[in-house]
């Protein structure tokens, strides 16, 4: 057997059962929304995450200018700009130039959705006008102050970065 990487390649991610686990891992990125990252990218500004609800809740009106990719997990959610709805097994795509608001319903699973994020999103006031941002540097330091706060250390997100 050959070697598997080519020199200056990274070594792959291997994550085992990314929807479970240490609920330690789960990173709080809104008000009871949380995000457990499995791949962190700041040279492309993206991050692979799940994403998780344990209640009904919102997440803010936002601007994507670079696209995004996502698989349900469990739950159920939707976008209040589109008309469908999403559970187990249902994939998405967002193209860049969307605004969405994410809702996560009511049921008797978590929502859990494995999403691939380009950033950054832009958080929007009711005129639709820019009053914030969220990108991958935004998200790197939420998850390396809240493993080091939890007691993985924030080391454990390098691990993730590629
Ligand atoms: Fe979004």
């Amino acid at each position: 057997v050959g070697e598997a990487l080519r020199p200056g390649a990274m070594p792959e991610v291997y994550m085992p059962n990314i929807a479970e686990g240490d609920s330690r891992h789960w990173v709080p990125i809104v008000d009871k929304v949380f995000s457990k990252p499995v791949w962190i990218s700041p040279t492309r500004n993206m991050w692979a995450d799940v994403l998780m609800a344990t209640e009904p809740c919102i997440v803010s009106r936002h601007y994507h200018s670079h696209p995004i990719w996502a698989y349900t997990i469990s739950g159920k959610w939707a976008y209040l700009e589109h008309s469908w709805t999403a559970t187990a097994g249902d994939f998405v795509y967002e193209t860049p130039g969307e605004s969405h608001t994410l809702v996560a319903y009511e049921h008797p699973d978590p929502m859990k959705v494995f999403f691939v994020v380009s950033g950054p999103l832009q958080w929007l006031d009711e005129q639709g006008k820019t009053v914030g941002h969220f990108d991958v540097f935004d998200y790197i330091k939420l998850a390396r102050d809240h493993y080091e706060k939890v007691g993985i250390g924030a080391d454990y997100v390098d691990t993730l970065i590629r």
